[in-house]
């Protein structure tokens, strides 16, 4: 069983000076792998820079030169959280790209499960908006290059990135063939994934929003995956599981108020790893997204890649959270949403 990783120094090279969002986040991820041994037991993906063709399958053409233009200038902000320096826009290909070279890869077998380490994240990047630290979005990239290069006709999106994935869900909203389930903080940034946010046209049922109150911690999860993600995704029956991962909702998190703690990060991946291998003969492609306490983001990836490699040891460096509030009460959402999409 090969599991892939994407992984390029050119993500680097997108200088975002003092911010959340920055190349220290690749290099503790990449250190800690090495440290740990656990990079000599995956099979590297070598990214390619994403063509205009490709990036236009979810981004406007005047959008994408806007980006390159800016870039060319020497960098800048596109709004108050996302700023660009030179090389972004290279960076930017790359990561699209890299999500394109994992899921080619799962695709075509040569592994069986892969995680695009890349940045910049894309998860609030819209058709002609660049948005929370994102410019370009490499997953619905990914997933429209899959749908029309594989002919494939399901694709299961999950987003258990804590902030809500308006970008992916814009791109996928009249979309019938995309089924997208986003678990996040509500209300929380960017403002949408609202309960009643469930596609349109023939696509109405192919969105599925749990917004979550801040506080919950591994228990929530795994109510919500085990009574909502897993039956939508099982009567949903995808060919491939593409999955935006953020380490944001792990209790560290400065940009979050959820709870969660590294072993229920895993349990989260392990429930994801045993959809993909009941429904799609483990087809699975993790990209990172969001998560900004260092120690938590480079142990939630190992703890991913430990998942999809079949180890059983999850080490978990940070515990459970040190002041545990009241976990806030969630069955009425729950039920709420089934009833919204007719879930038993
Ligand atoms: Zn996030």
């Amino acid at each position: 069983m090969k599991v892939g990783f994407v992984y390029d120094p050119i993500y680097l090279k997108h200088d975002t000076g003092h911010h959340p969002e920055n190349a220290q986040r690749l290099e503790a991820i990449i250190s800690h792998l090495e440290q740990t041994g656990l990079k000599q037991q995956l099979t590297p993906i070598k990214p390619r820079p994403a063509t205009t063709e490709e990036l236009s399958l979810v981004h406007q053409e005047q959008y994408i030169s806007y980006i390159q233009e800016v870039a060319q200038r020497g960098g800048g902000w596109l709004d108050a959280d996302t700023v660009m320096s030179a090389d972004s826009y290279d960076a930017a290909l790359y990561a699209a790209g890299g999500v394109i070279k994992a899921t080619e890869a799962v695709i075509n077998g040569k592994v069986s499960s892969a995680f695009a380490l890349v940045r910049p994240p894309g998860h609030h990047a819209t058709h002609q908006r660049a948005k929370g630290f994102c410019l370009f979005n490499n997953l619905a990239i990914a997933t429209k290059y899959a749908l029309a290069r594989y002919e494939l006709e399901r694709i299961l999106i999950v987003d258990f990135d804590v902030h809500h994935g308006n970008g992916t869900q814009e791109a996928f909203y009249d979309n019938p063939q995309v089924l997208y389930i986003s678990t996040h903080q509500y209300p929380h940034y960017p403002g949408t994934g609202r309960i009643e946010e469930i596609g349109s046209g023939t696509a109405k049922g192919t969105t599925v929003n749990i917004p979550l109150p801040g506080g919950c911690g591994d228990a929530e999860y795994q109510q919500v995956f085990d009574q909502i993600v897993v039956p939508v995704a099982k009567r949903f029956k995808p060919q491939l599981i593409m999955a935006s991962a953020g380490s944001d909702l792990h209790w560290t998190d400065e940009l979050a108020l959820m709870q969660v703690s590294i072993t229920g990060c895993a349990q989260i991946v392990k429930i994801i790893k045993e959809l993909a291998d009941e429904l799609c003969s483990g087809r699975l492609v993790f990209t990172l997204e969001g998560g900004y306490n260092l120690t938590a983001l480079a142990a939630s990836v190992k703890a991913t890649f430990d998942v999809l490699l079949g180890n059983t040891n999850i080490e978990d460096p940070l515990g459970q959270p040190r002041y545990r509030w009241a976990a806030p009460g969630i069955a009425p959402l729950i039920k709420a949403i089934k009833e919204r999409h007719n879930i038993a």
